[in-house]
């Protein structure tokens, strides 16, 4: 028998509250958010009944599709979407997601603004926010540059009234990814963010070990995707 994702769920959260008291940090000042991109609800759902709660999806359709049902039998699910935003797909992405990690440019930023404006996710409901940043300045990876992270943080406030909860980087895959990590805290540290979203299933301890008060796993959790 191979293992199950409940079983694997549990063995993570483990590995997570030991890398927190590692580095003398409180297990509960770190969130797992489970990274459920294309598995089913048949899947997703034993594990929501093991105690997850905060869900990671990358594709705003692929979400919408498997979502709305799982989300009215369990109420407190939070759902974060991880992967790129386009600004036509704006008003799905404020009406379905709590959280969007994904803000990387001025114009998606607008469209945020305006769908909360016009209270598409429900008056006076906005999705909480964290701005990419390319932490390892990859020219095919999508995030803002790490030298210009501050500044646009402050347009994001100031021009288009958003408020900004923290960052969220996706090192490059064949680096040692702690430099990175260290940059993205000190980034987020300047910039006066709680929010530091980075580590996932191959390199979540470092991350902890850096600061991350949220680490998104996927493969570690829910297995190989197809
Ligand atoms: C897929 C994905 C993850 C999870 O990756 P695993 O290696 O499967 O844990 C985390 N963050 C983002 C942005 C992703 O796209």
């Amino acid at each position: 028998m191979t293992e199950s994702a409940v079983e694997r769920l549990a063995a993570i959260r483990e590995r997570i509250a030991q890398a927190a008291s590692d580095s003398g940090r409180d297990p509960a000042s770190v969130a797992l958010v489970a990274v459920s991109k294309t598995f089913g609800p048949e899947t997703i759902r034993p594990v929501i009944e093991a105690g997850a709660r905060v869900f990671g999806e990358n594709k705003v359709q692929e979400a919408a599709g498997k979502w709305p049902a799982l989300r009215e039998a369990f109420p407190d699910l939070e759902l974060r979407l991880l992967g790129p935003l386009q600004s036509n797909k704006a008003r799905e992405a404020v009406a379905l997601f709590d959280v969007i990690e994904s803000v990387d440019r001025e114009k998606t930023a607008a469209a945020i603004a305006a769908e909360i404006a016009k209270g598409i996710g429900g008056q006076g409901c906005a999705p909480r926010l964290y701005v990419q940043v390319n932490i390892g300045r990859e020219p095919q990876k999508a995030g803002i540059d790490p030298d210009e992270a501050a500044a646009f943080v402050a347009r994001c406030r100031e021009a288009h009234g958003l408020s900004i909860e923290g960052l969220m980087c996706i090192p490059p895959a064949n680096e040692d990814p702690a430099p990175h990590f260290a940059r993205l805290a000190a980034l987020a540290r300047e910039a006066g963010l709680s929010g530091i979203s980075m580590g996932m299933s191959g390199d979540f301890a470092a991350a902890i070990a850096h600061g991350a008060t949220s680490v998104r796993v996927g493969s570690a959790i829910f297995g190989a995707r197809g």
